[in-house]
């Protein structure tokens, strides 16, 4: 009898190859298949119109068979499969390619179900390798999954129904019935069969409801679990200090909400328990000086600081700003990252150890074991969205229970980052230095990019400087065609567009002290127009740089758009995105030049890209949540922490028989996330 940890073999049509490509999407069990939730599913209780067919999405038509012409052989190893098909009001035609099966599978006179986009003027619309369905009445949502190559959403429901079949009442529904009633959730099972083959949206909802229920109670309790577990620590408390020195290091004006963060920090690093405060701000908040303040006050207290970065270019960025924003103070500072000689890094190290550096600024190279501190009191991590749990786990085991704030520029929703980040204080820069302008961002098809060089030229001319940013690194083999790359853009940008204007190009592959060149190049105003890859994502920091155009922007996801984008608008000077597309009517690429607002943003992206790992769980080692509408109902993440807390109250480590299942899985949890 088939179990729940059954091999997927035992499915029927599921041999040794296909078994191989549900191992790539992490299934291996029959229980696998079931947790994996459809992303999206093909509405087919609205079937569409031949004519009313909208152009940007695809959509379902029904429609009967007119017409079919014989295989057409266009060359070796491709064949054409034309058929005629009407809804009664006018035709469509549909192009099958190599796919001699389905278009043979066609009845004429019958009546099927095409899922594709239409393309064509009214009259004469097509559509190319739709999905093609029987026309059942009953069929109103059919589930789309992430796929591999090689399996298809219809395999894999196929293989899904007959996996509910078999495990009909062995499911293991952990969460405590009390909760369930509590909060009005449907039982796991209901909730399987219609995440799967939901049959309207309302039973799709209540089954979305039970499931993130389940995933956000899972993760609250694990991480309640590790809560308890470090709560006793102590910290090494520090002694109010003035601050006044510091404020006077640097010509402009704390925000208030950077005077704030800073009020807070302070205040908890002054408490005997660790500090644990995410600091949150868009993109030219102003995050840094945050960061500065509590690295000086730790300093005046004879505690060392680490602040980590996530390449190496902002930490040489970040050890730069601080070396100079330090000179004279007494406080110094220090560089650390993997691409360092063995003798530099050596002295570092030395000088960390015997304390006479205040401040280590560096990447994952901090992490080694080779590094250690004398006093350290305060570890900072930059852009924290881009490291692991059990990196910034790494990082605080450097010192007894160092105090830790995290920065990052991802706006999570505050719950969420409860969840994220364990329980932690929020502090959010929201608000902008004095005198920002938000970057206004254009896009345009590529006909119009010469226009576009003219504008940075102006700007150029005018004492400012500019990014182009290119999806590739390099022209090779294998690049998809139509991509712009860096090393070849560079080249015949310095050529024709830019001939005479100073022209730097960066890179990911180029040697790191090449890359740091380059960047104080930029950074000194030697250069004026730097041609880069995505290398320059996050953090960096050049006020003087006013336009960023931004090649094959549809190559990018608009989070990581928005996060490009936050290098110009960093100054007093009004600032300019320029995104270069075949596709401008990409609903996208439209909304991000709408809103300069890093949470719409985010919470666009959501919407367009639908959930899986948006929040970057999987890179913190925790299990992704599968389930949408996480923005839209964050009340839940209350309800479920209130749940999990409620369970850990009676039974802190989960030892009560009725909660085995929960001890074990939560556990499992703790394993991966390396807690
Ligand atoms: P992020 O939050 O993206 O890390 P940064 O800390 O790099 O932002 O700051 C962006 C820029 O704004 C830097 O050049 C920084 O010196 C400057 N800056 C920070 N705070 C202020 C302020 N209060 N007034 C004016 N400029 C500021
Ligand atoms: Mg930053």
């Amino acid at each position: 009898m088939a179990t729940l940890s059954t091999n997927i073999q035992y499915l029927k049509g599921v041999g040794e190859k296909r078994a191989r490509l549900y191992a790539r999407l992490g299934i291996t069990t029959i229980g696998d298949l079931l947790d994996h939730y459809p992303r999206d599913y093909i509405d087919f209780s609205h079937p569409s119109s031949i004519t009313g067919a909208p152009y940007d999405r695809p959509c379902a038509v029904r429609a009967k068979v007119a017409a079919k012409a014989p295989e057409q052989r266009i060359r070796k190893g491709l064949s054409l499969f034309k058929i005629l098909v009407t809804d009664g009001q006018s035709d469509l035609l549909v192009t099958f390619f190599n796919t001699k099966y389905t278009a043979a599978a066609l009845k004429e006179e019958e009546t099927y179900l095409f899922y594709g986009r239409v393309s064509g003027r009214i009259g004469r619309r097509e559509m190319s390798s739709p999905l093609v369905f029987a026309d059942d009445p009953t069929l109103s949502f059919f589930p789309v999954y992430p796929l591999t190559e090689g399996l298809s959403s219809k395999m894999i429901a196929a293989n899904v129904r007959q996996a509910l079949a078999l495990t009909e009442g062995l499911d293991r529904d952990l969460l405590p019935a009390a909760i369930q009633k509590a909060n009005g959730l449907c039982s796991r099972r209901e909730a399987l069969e219609s995440i799967h083959f939901p049959s309207d949206e309302e039973a799709l909802a209540r089954a979305r409801r039970r499931l993130m229920f389940e995933e956000l109670f899972d993760l609250n309790l694990a991480l309640g679990r590790v809560k308890r577990s470090s709560q006793k620590e102590a910290a090494a408390p520090m002694n109010p200090a003035s601050m006044d020195n510091f404020f006077s290091l640097f010509p402009f004006e704390l925000t208030k909400a950077q005077q704030r963060a800073i009020d807070d920090c302070l205040a908890d690093l002054c408490r005997t328990v660790p500090m644990n405060r995410l600091l949150q701000g868009d993109v030219g908040s102003g995050k840094t000086m945050v960061a500065a303040a509590c690295a000086y006050f730790a300093a005046q207290n004879g505690y060392q600081t680490a602040m980590m970065a996530p390449t190496e270019i902002l930490a040489a960025q970040h050890y730069q700003t601080w070396s100079k924003l330090f000179a004279g103070t007494g406080i110094t500072v220090g560089l650390l990252t993997g691409s360092m000689g063995a003798a530099a890094k050596r002295a570092v190290k030395e000088q960390l150890r015997n304390g006479q550096l205040s401040i280590a600024v560096g990447t994952h190279a901090l992490l080694q074991e080779s590094v250690s501190f004398s006093r350290l009191g305060l570890v900072i991590t930059d852009e924290q969205h881009r490291f692991g749990v059990s990196q910034r786990m790494a990082l605080t085991q450097k010192a007894r229970y160092p105090h830790v704030l995290v920065m990052s520029a991802t706006p999570i929703p505050r719950t969420l980052a409860f969840i994220i980040y364990g329980d932690l204080d929020l502090s959010i820069l929201d608000e902008m230095p004095k005198g920002r302008r938000p970057v206004k961002t254009y896009l345009i098809d590529p006909p119009k990019r010469e226009r576009a060089y003219g504008f940075i030229r102006k700007h150029l001319d005018a004492g400012e400087q500019a990014y182009i940013v290119c999806p590739l690194v390099e022209q090779g083999e294998n690049s998809p065609e139509g991509l712009e790359s860096a090393v070849e853009e560079a080249e015949h940008l310095a050529q024709k567009a830019f001939s005479g204007y100073a022209v730097g190009m960066l890179h990911g592959r180029m040697k790191a002290a090449e890359k740091e060149q380059i960047m104080a190049d930029f950074q000194s105003g030697k250069l004026q127009l730097l041609v880069s890859t995505t290398v320059i994502e996050v953090g960096v920091d050049v006020p003087n740089a006013t336009v960023m155009l931004i090649q094959n922007a549809e190559r990018f996801g608009l989070s990581q758009l928005h996060q490009l984008r936050g290098r110009v608008g960093r100054g007093a000077a009004e600032s300019f995105c320029i995104l270069v597309s075949t596709q401008t009517d990409s609903p996208r690429l439209r909304a991000i030049c709408k809103t300069n607002d890093g949470f719409q943003v985010a919470e666009e992206d959501l919407k367009l890209r639908g959930p899986g790992d948006f929040f970057g769980l999987r890179q913190h080692g925790l299990p992704v949540i599968k389930t949408a509408g996480l923005l839209e109902d964050m009340a839940l993440v209350d309800k479920t922490r209130a749940a999990a807390l409620q369970v850990l109250k009676t039974d802190p480590d989960l030892l009560l028989p009725e909660h085995a299942g929960l001890r074990e899985r939560t556990s499992q949890m703790l394993e991966t996330a390396g807690a």
